[in-house]
């Protein structure tokens, strides 16, 4: 299995275990942040650490998409959300697994992989989305 991007989010060892996002931290006020940075935005620190941002997060806000540009990986109907990570973050992810006349802000999410196509050698190439959480009842 191989990530869309190098460097985006971390595959999974475990059949238990979530994919996780790649953030950095600031080791100075421990402000989270999504995606690589060289100084903190909080506290202005410079060097910032890199970390793996939770698996779990709630709907921030999101859009239905119902076209789908070409060459997408996406079937419309689709949603689009922000999401808003346990530690802090927002990040923008596709969501799946859920109805659409069901996705509201607020709703609890995981992180999950979803398969987008097979490379040259053969290996399955992921891409990430969010789902509901699955102990969220
Ligand atoms: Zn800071």
């Amino acid at each position: 299995m191989a990530p869309i991007r190098e460097g985006l989010f971390v595959i999974p060892e475990g059949p238990d275990a979530l994919p996780q996002l790649l953030g950095s931290e600031c080791p100075a006020c421990r402000t989270r942040f999504a995606g690589k940075r060289a100084i903190c935005l909080e506290c202005a620190h410079r060097g910032v650490d890199e970390c793996r941002l939770s698996p779990y997060g709630t709907i921030h806000t999101f859009t239905i998409i119902h076209q789908t540009p070409k060459g997408s990986v996406m079937e419309a109907p689709y949603s689009i959300a922000q999401v808003q990570l346990e530690d802090g973050p927002i990040v923008q992810t596709a969501l799946l697994g859920i109805p659409l006349e069901t996705v509201r802000v607020g709703l609890p999410v995981e992180m999950a992989l979803h398969n987008v196509k097979r490379d040259d050698a053969g290996n399955r190439v992921v891409a990430y989305v969010f789902q509901p959480r699955r102990d969220a009842r």
